[in-house]
């Protein structure tokens, strides 16, 4: 399937929806996922039309990787779960919804009943603060 522009990250990334952003460098950007599964939940994507993993250049998928670690450290800090799940979906079968290549940052504070997908939209302020959390330990 051919990279389609107008995928809401797509549309993030062209400031044309808004997003909690948490983190930004040239190749990445990091936002609060609107539908959380836990407290403190993050996407990362890069800024290139990559549908998934086998669309991107090895160099882009290491600063989004690199990018992946250094946000969730900074979650894990914020939020001090126990755990700290990263994953990422390939394709509608293994789950994915939007088709711009992201990685999820999950936080984990307690066994069980996990799912990707299924809560409803947070609360924009909530998200806010957490996003505001997060970036506290970034900049330090
Ligand atoms: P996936 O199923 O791996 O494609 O995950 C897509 C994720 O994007 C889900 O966790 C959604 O909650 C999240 N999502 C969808 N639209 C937005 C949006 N506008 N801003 C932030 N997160 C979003």
């Amino acid at each position: 399937m051919a990279y389609d522009p107008n995928n809401v990250f797509a549309k993030i990334l062209r400031g044309e929806v808004p997003a909690h952003k948490v983190f930004e460098d040239d190749a990445t950007l990091a936002f609060m996922d609107i539908m959380p599964q836990t407290r403190g939940h993050t996407l990362v994507i890069p800024k290139a039309e990559a549908e998934n993993i086998f669309d991107l250049s090895p160099e882009m998928l290491t600063a989004t990787i690199l990018t992946t670690r250094k946000v969730a450290a900074a979650v894990r800090a914020a939020f001090e779960p126990e755990g700290m799940m990263i994953g990422q979906l390939n394709g509608a079968m293994a789950g994915q919804t939007v088709f711009h290549l992201h990685f999820h940052i999950i936080p984990r504070y307690e066994p069980g009943g996990f799912r990707f997908h299924g809560k409803p939209a947070e609360d924009p302020d909530l998200l806010a603060d957490h996003a505001a959390a997060i970036r506290a330990h970034l900049d330090s």
